[in-house]
């Protein structure tokens, strides 16, 4: 699997603009401003692909790319940015519903989360998500770079107590800067869409 033969397909806005072709979609989500761009650029070793440091929460946008003609990557829009207004929070929740209604299309839900923080309510939320559709699903602790060794450890520690995950779910510590977890993350990919 060339990971890099990344091609961007489409931006839905609204439910009617979602694909469903019968290909594997391996889905996104994450807070404003975790690094879920630069995680989806990591993994795919291209700097521009899902575009870095957007004015967080800007875009409530489903965007879709296909790589390597294989699956397709589908990044959510990230959810939790204070500035938003009331009106743009709610488009937000209804497309993600929307979403989450066609789980058949889901073969892998990617959580990302920042492995400095407890995991927040809206975590929680969007594990509960794939919790409640049985999707297979994995959580990417990100940022690890700006933490010690021990301090990782802890923190996987609470990610896993916060989201109440079980050994089905795979907890990999990332870091988008130094594309550290990289391989563990494509090879959870592969594994879910063969
Ligand atoms: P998004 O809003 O979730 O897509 O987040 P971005 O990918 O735009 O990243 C938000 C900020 O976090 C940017 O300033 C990134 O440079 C920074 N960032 C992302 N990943 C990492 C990482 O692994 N380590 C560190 N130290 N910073 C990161």
């Amino acid at each position: 699997m060339n990971f890099s033969n990344a091609v961007f397909l489409k931006s839905a806005a609204e439910p009617g603009q979602f694909i469903r072709d019968g290909r594997p979609q391996v889905v996104f989500a994450g807070r404003s401003n975790v690094g879920k761009s630069s995680v989806i650029n990591a993994l795919t070793g291209r700097r521009n692909l899902a575009r870095v440091g957007n004015t967080p929460g800007k875009t409530t946008h489903v965007n879709y790319f296909s790589i390597d003609e294989s699956f397709m990557l589908v990044d959510l829009p990230g959810y939790g940015y204070s500035k938003k207004s009331d009106a743009e929070k709610r488009r937000w929740a209804e497309l993600m519903e929307t979403y989450f209604k066609q789980y058949d299309a889901i073969t892998l839900g990617v959580l990302v989360v920042d492995a400095r923080h407890e995991p927040t309510e809206l975590d929680r939320q969007m594990a509960s998500y794939f919790q409640q559709t049985c999707v297979p699903w994995a959580v990417i602790a990100n940022k690890t770079d700006k933490l010690k060794p021990r301090e990782i450890e802890h923190s996987l520690e609470t990610i896993k107590k916060t989201l109440v995950l079980d050994a089905s779910v795979a907890l990999i510590p990332f870091s988008a800067e130094k594309r550290a977890g990289r391989s563990e993350l494509q090879a959870e990919i592969l594994n879910r869409i063969k």
